[in-house]
């Protein structure tokens, strides 16, 4: 038996598969935030997009290629000369550059989608491939819905894509159809089969539509895979992707057994998921493994009678492995810009001079309103100020009567480009709602709210209140974020936040994305 440990690489889609899903899309700075902390994190390739699949795909991966350093920096493209063309000019100054391709190559994918048949799928791939290497060296191809391709054909393929210059070879269970013995099967198969599978690494990608997505990638590590594809927090289409601080834990866990070792740094997987969710707005449930608030929290007494005796009677890793650390760190009013940029760094973020002063000024701001601000107060002030700068529309003042049973009068102000526009309607559902049927007449854009949400930061009275809001704007969903001690406050800064990135023409039209995705 060898004695070092076999190394897994880390592949992450979060950018990729994880921001096409609904509620979870991100704008530039927001990708080029988590990109940098993928790489802290220590990710050993960052897919960072679908550059043909909309302009903001790929400005995103140019930005990320251009500035991102210390993490390969991956485009996906479907076979085919305009998308593969397309991938690499976005990729092309990254230092380390892979172009992924795909093709789906299972029958109910050849017959209905392509109307192609075996060989011209081989041939497409072989070529798909060979003009990708043209560009770089360092390619992946993944045979779409690989899980439920034929186990010969699927051989066939992945041999001839080896041939062609493939370094990678990936197998994805693009609809999450897979379980961890049939998955393993696949797998031993390609081994045993394929006479070049020495020549690139097998990789796995996993959905989670059975909540398999990681038993399934673990049991084609066990099986020889040399790659994992999976997203911070698991996200990604419908039940999301293999999650990455679970898989990545699990084999740390259980080196015993897989013998395995990832170069990721795992005390930056806590504050990499609340990076992540709080840009998207996207909250991870409580009892998630690995990064769910009660991960690591024993309530029960018999419990917590062991753990104070010996703490591996019933625990299998420590909170600090993951990131969570033992004291959430209080700053006040006295605390400085120095110890402000350290909290800041400590949660993911990356701030210039410039945006560390604006962030100190809020925080001065709050820690006159509250006595303690903690991490997650932090995190809130920084990602408010990575919302204002993009809006057009600014809340200058607003003012609510409303008395139990009787309809409500609301005045806002909002400052556009300088220029102050006021109104002061009656009625409405409440409040709020009168709140944002004045924004928008103001704005002249009008919405549906098709989610709406206002949670403490923190903990206590004077918390500061977060309210995030999902928008439709004639099919193109956007979210809202907004934070304030006031939670009325907080709803009309998310429902204004909202408003500011349908005029400036973000969030994804569900429809404008090409389907086909591995
Ligand atoms: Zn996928």
């Amino acid at each position: 038996m060898s004695t070092e440990p076999r190394r897994v690489v880390i592949f992450d889609t979060t950018l990729r598969d994880g921001e096409q899903s609904p509620g979870c899309s991100m704008n530039l700075e927001e990708k080029l935030e988590v990109a940098q902390a993928l790489v802290d994190l220590g990710v050993d390739v960052i897919e960072a997009g679908f550059p043909i699949a909309s302009p903001g795909d790929f400005e995103a991966v140019r930005e990320i290629a251009r500035t991102v350093r210390g993490s390969t920096i991956c485009g996906l493209a479907r076979c085919n000369e305009k998308d593969i063309d397309r991938a690499w000019e976005a990729l092309k100054d990254a230092p380390d550059a892979r172009i992924h391709v795909f093709l789906a190559t299972s029958a109910i994918h050849r017959e209905f989608k392509l109307r192609m048949d075996k060989d011209e799928i081989i041939a497409r791939a072989v070529e798909g491939v060979k003009r990708a290497k043209g560009y770089c060296d360092n390619i992946e191809f993944s045979p779409e819905d690989a899980a439920r391709t034929e186990p010969d054909f699927l051989s066939a393929v992945v041999e001839a894509a080896i041939d062609a210059g493939a370094t990678t070879v990936n197998i994805p269970d693009t609809v999450g159809y897979a379980t961890p013995s049939h998955f393993a099967s696949v797998i031993k198969t390609l081994m045993n089969r394929v006479p070049n599978i020495d020549r690139a690494v097998v990789s796995v990608h996993c959905h989670n539509d059975l909540g398999l997505a990681v038993a399934n990638s673990l049991s084609a590590v066990e099986h020889g895979a040399g790659q994992i594809e999976c997203t911070i927090n698991g996200i990604g289409e419908r039940a999301g992707n293999c999650s990455l601080e679970e898989v990545v834990m699990a084999m740390r866990t259980r080196s015993d057994y897989y013998h395995t070792t990832t170069r990721i740094n795992t005390p930056r997987l806590v504050p990499t998921s609340r990076l992540l969710t709080n840009i998207t707005g996207m909250q991870v449930q409580r009892n998630k493994a690995i990064v769910g608030r009660n991960a690591f929290a024993h309530e029960a007494g018999i419990h917590q009678d062991g753990m104070l005796k010996e703490r591996t009677t019933y625990e299998i890793m420590r909170p600090e492995d993951v990131g969570f650390t033992h004291t959430d760190l209080v700053l006040g009013k006295h605390s400085g810009r120095a110890a402000l940029a350290d909290r800041a760094k400590a949660l993911g973020y990356h701030l210039t001079g410039e945006q560390l002063q604006e962030v100190f000024d809020e925080f001065k701001k709050l820690a006159d309103k509250k006595k303690e601000v903690y991490d997650a107060d932090v995190a809130a002030l920084i990602e408010k100020r990575m919302n204002v700068v993009e809006d057009q529309w600014r809340l200058a003042a607003f003012e609510v009567h409303a008395v139990g049973g009787a309809e409500p009068t609301v005045s806002v102000t909002l400052d556009h480009g300088g220029e102050q526009l006021s109104r002061t309607t009656t009625g409405g559902d409440g409040p709020l709602d009168a709140l944002f049927r004045t924004i928008e007449e103001i704005t002249g854009v009008s919405v549906t709210v098709r989610d709406f949400r206002v949670h403490s930061v923190t903990r206590g009275k004077d918390a500061q209140g977060e309210s995030t809001i999902e928008v439709d704007h004639n099919g193109r969903i956007c979210r809202g974020r907004g934070v304030s001690t006031d939670t009325v406050e907080a709803a009309t800064l998310a429902f204004l936040n909202a408003i500011n990135r349908v005029v400036a023409g973000a969030g994804q039209p569900v429809e404008a994305r090409p389907h086909d995705v591995v």
